[in-house]
C-alpha cells in the first residue's frame, strides 16, 4: 500500500497533536511532532542563557545538540543530545518563548530540513504550523484544524491540570491568542492554511469524530490506505 504523508496544521491546542497520534497509530505510520523541535531550540536557549533574539546562537544550539523522538509506552518521548525532555519542553517559560525562537527564518531552515528528511520516505503524520505550505507542499492530504479560542484555552487548562502544571484560565486564554498571533504574523512561513487543505472546526466536535473525518479524507485522496 502506497505511504503517503499526512500534514495537519493549525493554531495553538487545537488539537492536531492528539489526532495526528491516532491517525499516526491508525495507520502505523510515523508521528512527527515540529511544534516539539521549536520548543526544544527554546528550552536549549533558556539552559545555555542564549538571547530568544539571537538568532545565530540558536542556529549553533541546533547543531551541536540533535534533537531527537522515541517510541515509548507511555507515548513519544522528545530528546535533546541524549536528555529526555518531553515534560520540560511544556513548561511555561518555554511556551511562552518559543513563537519569537520559531520567527527566525534560519532556525526554521534547519528544523525545516530535518523535517523533510524524517517524511521522504511517506508514511509520517507531521503536524505544525507551516507544514502544508513550507514543510511537505506535496504532502497527498492536508489538514488545517481550527476551533474557538475558548474552547482552546479549556483544553489547555486541562492538559494543564493533569500534568500538575499550575495555571489561570484568562492568562491561558491570553497567552494562546498572543502565540496565535505572532504565529500568523511573522514574516518567514506563517500559520495560514494551505489552498488545497482541507479546513476542519473541532470546536465541540469530539476527537473520534475529527479522527472520522480525516480518515474519510485520507480514503478520499487516496482510495483507500
Ligand atoms: O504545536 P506547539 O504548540 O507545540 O508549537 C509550539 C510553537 O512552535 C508554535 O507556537 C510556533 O511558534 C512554533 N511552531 C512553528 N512551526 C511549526 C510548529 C510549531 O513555528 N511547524
Amino acid at each position: 500500500m502506497e505511504k503517503i504523508n499526512i500534514a495537519i496544521d493549525g493554531p495553538a491546542s487545537s488539537g492536531k497533536s492528539t489526532v495526528a497520534k491516532i491517525l499516526a497509530k491508525n495507520f502505523r505510520y510515523i508521528y512527527t511532532d515540529t511544534g516539539a523541535m521549536y520548543r526544544s531550540v527554546t528550552y536549549l536557549a533558556i539552559q545555555h542563557q542564549v538571547a530568544f533574539e539571537d538568532e545565530e546562537r540558536l542556529v549553533s544550539l541546533i547543531e551541536r545538540y540533535p534533537i531527537t523522538f522515541e517510541q515509548s509506552e507511555e507515548g513519544q518521548l522528545v530528546f535533546v543530545d541524549g536528555t529526555d525532555v518531553t515534560a520540560a519542553i511544556r513548561q511555561p517559560e518555554v511556551t511562552n518563548n518559543v513563537s519569537t525562537v520559531a520567527a527566525h527564518s534560519k532556525v526554521r531552515q534547519q528544523l525545516v530540513r530535518q523535517q523533510q528528511k524524517i517524511a521522504e520516505n511517506g508514511g509520517v503524520v507531521m503536524d505544525g504550523r507551516d507544514i502544508g505550505t513550507a514543510v511537505l507542499p506535496n504532502a497527498k492530504v492536508k489538514i488545517f484544524l481550527v476551533a474557538s479560542v475558548i474552547e482552546r484555552a479549556e483544553r489547555r487548562f486541562k492538559e494543564n491540570q493533569e500534568k500538575g502544571i499550575e495555571t489561570d484560565f484568562d492568562t491561558l486564554k491570553a497567552e494562546i491568542e498572543q502565540r496565535d498571533y505572532l504565529d500568523s504574523h511573522r514574516e518567514v512561513s506563517p500559520l495560514k492554511q494551505a489552498e488545497d487543505a482541507v479546513r476542519i472546526d473541532t470546536t465541540g466536535k469530539s476527537i473520534t469524530e475529527v479522527v472520522a473525518r480525516i480518515t474519510e479524507v485520507v480514503q478520499e485522496k487516496t482510495g483507500g490506505v
